[in-house]
């Protein structure tokens, strides 16, 4: 099939979905979850396999595609949701960071799951503690995306460290402004890492961004008074994203609804 005619096929799906338009004008199908372009349920490879992004066309080794064969690279994927965090995150007066989160979440441009919220990790932390009072420019925040944005999709089966930890630890990196020559920052960053790792990695589990996000920022909020003094309270909240996620854990989750709470230590 031609770009050309995915073109089209995208444009059906939007009339069928009542897409919106994006802050340029232009508009993507408005998924949120599996296949951008088709909704369809993504394969994840074994082995990486050479695939053309269906947005930019660069042809890199993806690990991941959809059935239909379409391929978007983790760029493209995450060029709405880096906006939506950016709007948030540099604008808002909030404290709370599981309300950040959820507001960046709840665009119908943010998917369910997906590289970016390897950035929103980071970027919700540090605008939390910066409405909080702590110093954080927004170059800092900016910063935390970029990193973010380094981490690629699928990096907890993939890497072994899913980007939600990752984000604890730049949010802490940037806070202490640690360098690889830094010994003791060094270590105090890849332990915030650690720990918002290992409360991941306790549930036997497909990835779920949004548990593994709250998780992250759950572990942040403890770390983060440690280091800062500031007291950013993580509450629960209901999950409604489980129909539209097939790995969702549900009752062994910490935010399905009516059994929240016990499960912070994981599901074993
Ligand atoms: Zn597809
Ligand atoms: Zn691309």
């Amino acid at each position: 099939m031609t770009k050309e005619n995915h073109s089209k096929e995208i444009t059906a799906s939007e009339a069928e979905n009542q897409c919106c338009s994006t802050e340029t004008g232009s508009t993507t199908g408005i998924y949120k979850s599996g296949c951008m372009i088709c909704g369809a349920p993504l394969i994840y490879y074994w082995k990486t396999k050479e695939s053309s992004c269906y947005f930019c066309g660069k042809t890199l080794q993806a690990n991941a595609g959809c059935p239909a064969g379409h391929f978007v690279c983790d760029l493209c994927h995450s060029a709405d949701a880096i906006k939506i965090i950016k709007n948030v995150c540099l604008h808002s007066h909030k404290k709370d960071m599981v309300e950040l989160m959820n507001t960046i979440r709840s665009h119908p441009l943010f998917k369910i799951h997906g590289p970016e919220h390897h950035s929103m990790v980071p970027a919700v932390i540090l605008t939390a503690l910066k409405n909080s009072g702590q110093q954080i420019t927004n170059d800092d925040i900016n910063t935390a995306i970029e990193r973010g944005r380094g981490v690629c999709g699928g990096a907890c089966a993939f890497l072994g460290a899913c980007g939600a930890a990752i984000g604890a630890g730049i949010a802490v990196s940037i806070v202490l402004k640690a360098d690889p020559y830094d010994g003791e920052n060094r270590q105090v960053v890849q332990q915030a890492t650690q720990r918002a790792l290992a409360r991941i990695a306790s549930y036997k589990a497909p990835r779920c961004c949004q548990r593994d996000s709250w998780l992250a920022l759950e572990e942040a909020s403890a770390i983060m008074h440690e280091i800062t003094g500031k007291s950013m309270p993580v509450k629960t909240f209901k999950c409604e994203q489980f129909p539209g996620n097939k790995g969702c854990i549900r009752e062994q989750c910490p935010l399905w609804p009516g059994t929240r709470h016990s499960l912070k230590g994981g599901n074993q």
